[in-house]
């Protein structure tokens, strides 16, 4: 990250949230149900699939969680009533993982069973290390009772390896990104390269072991990488998918989709807007430009 960047990126919580909110509004669909709808009706209609995201994480009091199960199940309906395609991504510490692991399991549990009504599929996020095992243990257990739930493997985990593999033994649904969270050499890799080669590495033991797997990345190098992974098997196009941001990579992800790959789109929307836009933010190579003129043009 050039000085520029690192100096936005420290002294981004200094910026009023309306200028992070201008600057951040192409990362997510809007506030309500409604804006994510039109969001998944136009990406469906440019051939992307979709996943909605009701944006919020860490609660920190089990009340918090009730919005969460009550929006994912709107969600479901509208995405039935409307006929979209579209799953929903889901984060464990919405739901209070945090707070009681038991009482998130109930209030997933509830997200699950509005999924199965309506014959969709729910996707755990894959959130902070401290969460990693817990979360790769509830899935494998909802994985028993509905087989349309999957996982996320973050590449920068030097433990990814053997979760996939435990993964792959269940023959799991993956979405496999780099990751995002902070977190320590111990457990990270920190280089570029090493995270793209195991990124690679991840694909390829999930597709040897039969899985369905997402290539979440807008990284070129890494797209290359999953487009030879998948035309070395002879993949059919339903065998797999590429994924991506919302707000993110426009260019390659309409050239993925006129070459004939399945692409799906992460929507994010609700009123906890704030944490994820500063995160995209914090990710993108021009975020000092984007925030310098977000300022001068006073958020709007
Ligand atoms: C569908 C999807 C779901 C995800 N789910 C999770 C999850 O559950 N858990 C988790 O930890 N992480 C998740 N991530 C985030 C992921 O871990 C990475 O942090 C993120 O995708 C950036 O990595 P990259 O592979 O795109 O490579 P990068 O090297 O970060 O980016 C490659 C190129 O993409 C462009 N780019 C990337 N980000 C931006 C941006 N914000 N603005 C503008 N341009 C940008 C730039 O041109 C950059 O050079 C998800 C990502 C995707 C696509």
């Amino acid at each position: 990250m050039n000085p520029m960047n690192r100096l936005i990126v420290a002294t981004l919580p200094l910026v009023p949230k309306p200028v992070v909110r201008g600057i951040a509004s192409r990362y997510v669909a809007g506030e309500t149900l409604d804006d994510a709808m039109s969001t998944v009706t136009k990406l469906n209609a440019e051939g992307c699939m979709a996943t909605l995201d009701v944006l919020g994480e860490d609660v920190t009091r089990r009340e918090e969680t009730e919005e969460t199960v009550v929006a994912y199940a709107r969600a479901l309906d509208q995405i039935a009533v409307r006929r979209l395609d579209s799953n929903i991504s889901v984060k464990l510490t919405a739901l209070g993982l945090k707070l009681d692991p038991a009482f998130c399991r109930a209030q997933f549990s509830r997200i699950v069973d509005a999924a199965k009504g309506r014959d969709n599929f729910v996707r755990i996020d894959m959130e902070d290390s401290s969460v990693t095992e817990e979360t790769i243990r509830i899935f494998l257990e909802f994985r028993e009772r509905y087989e349309k739930v999957g996982l996320v493997l973050q590449a920068y985990l030097r433990r990814t390896a053997e979760d996939a593999r435990r993964a792959a033994a269940v023959k799991a649904n993956v979405r496999v990104c780099k990751g995002i969270y902070v977190e320590p050499p111990q457990i990270a890799f920190q280089d570029r390269n090493e995270i793209r080669d195991s990124f690679a590495a991840t694909v390829e033991t999930l597709l040897d072991a039969g899985c369905y797997v997402g290539i979440a990345t807008h990284d070129p190098l890494l797209v290359e990488r999953g487009k030879a992974a998948v035309a070395r098997r002879r993949l059919r196009r339903e065998a797999y998918e590429f994924q991506m941001l919302l707000g993110v990579a426009g260019t390659l992800r309409r050239r993925l989709v006129a070459d004939g790959h399945r692409l799906r789109v992460y929507v994010p929307y609700g009123d906890a807007w704030y944490a994820y836009s500063v995160r995209r933010l914090k990710e993108n190579p021009s975020i000092a430009g984007h925030v310098i003129r977000g300022i001068l043009r006073g958020g709007r």
